[in-house]
């Protein structure tokens, strides 16, 4: 099985799943298997943690009813902290 080509980007973001536009075939799970998961209805369940931007384009494209999409991840709230702190 094909597995999503993994494209380096400096920006992170996050999957996120519309619910009620899954089908709940799971192929998002197959392609990237270490973040997406399949709840016992065979529905994904997506790791929220962080993953560079090209791979989170990647699994978007292949959900063939466009129930996954992107969010963009802002800061972490200790890094706008630091970042403030320093005068940046
Ligand atoms: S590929 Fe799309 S439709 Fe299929 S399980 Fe994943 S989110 Fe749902």
């Amino acid at each position: 099985m094909p597995r999503i080509t993994v494209a380096r980007t400096s920006a992170d973001a996050t999957v996120a799943v519309d619910r009620i536009a899954c089908d709940g075939r799971g192929l998002c799970a197959a392609l990237l298997p270490e973040r997406i998961g399949l709840d016992e209805w065979g529905y994904p369940v997506v790791d929220p943690r962080p993953l560079d931007r090209g791979t989170a384009l990647e699994a978007v494209r292949i959900c063939p009813v466009r129930a996954l999409y992107l969010r963009e991840e802002a800061a972490a709230p200790d890094a706008r902290a630091k970042a403030a702190s320093s005068g940046r």
